[in-house]
């Protein structure tokens, strides 16, 4: 329906266009992901100015007209997150979390709880630098699955349901296996196996801690998982720092 639509957003993606516009990747609460272009943006002049920045969380007026590409007409700063930005470890844990709600969350399907997840990671980066860390950015990308109805079986074999020694993970499968149905898995080692678990049950604040070596394991059944039910490649998380 051509009009005005407002809108809170969190910015995913801000890309060059022409000579002075920027097209934006916009994650917003009911209309999932939307694309926008803010005109005359790149002027010094410009209204909008800083405000359209990747991770600026924002009240956003905008055009909507016959084409799937909305305009920006009028931007609130919500969040600027300017900690987060000035810290290396926050921004490339900040860049893989919009990478992840882009890839996995990239229709106008809405999912407000996707957009209040991505609004709280962000505001955990920009509060505290020690939450930059592989095993944050793993339990976000992991709660992601959960909300596309995707979260792996972890409490029993995908394939079997035997609930003991569950040594190997199937993205085909769907979560945690046995070894008789270890066709196919990877190993997955207990640490890793119990991080999954508790990442998936606590808020992303108290992720738990994990030696790198589970985060490596922990890291690759994520991204099987999205590979093979959302049909989603999402990139290996191991050199962040
Ligand atoms: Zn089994």
């Amino acid at each position: 329906m051509p009009g005005p639509v407002k809108t809170e957003a969190i910015v995913l993606r801000s890309l060059r266009y022409g000579e002075a516009d920027r097209i934006l990747h916009l994650y917003t609460p009911h209309r999932g992901r939307v694309s926008a272009i803010a005109k005359g943006v790149r002027k010094a002049r410009s209204r909008f100015g800083g405000r359209l920045e990747p991770f600026f969380r924002v009240d956003a007026l905008l055009h909507e007209g016959r084409s799937d590409l909305l305009t920006v007409t009028g931007v609130e700063t919500l969040a600027g997150h300017p900690r987060l930005r000035e810290r290396a470890a926050s921004l490339d844990v900040a860049a893989r979390c919009c990478d992840a709600v882009g890839r996995l969350f990239a229709t106008d399907d809405p999912h407000p709880g996707v957009y209040a997840l991505l609004a709280n990671e962000l505001a955990l980066l920009e509060a505290d630098p020690a939450h930059a860390t592989t095993a944050n950015a793993v339990a976000f990308r992991l709660k992601l699955l959960l909300a596309a109805g995707f979260a792996p079986q972890l409490a029993a074999c995908a394939a079997c349901g035997e609930r003991e020694h569950l040594s190997g993970f199937s993205g085909a499968a769907g979560g945690v296996v046995c070894p008789s149905c270890e066709a196919g898995s990877f190993r997955l080692d207990e640490p890793a196996h119990t991080f999954l678990v508790e990442a998936l049950g606590r808020p992303l604040a108290q992720t738990p801690v994990a030696e790198a070596s589970a985060l490596v394991q922990a890291d690759r059944a994520v991204r099987e998982t999205a590979e093979h039910h959302a049909g989603v490649r999402l990139p290996d998380l191991r050199f962040v720092t």
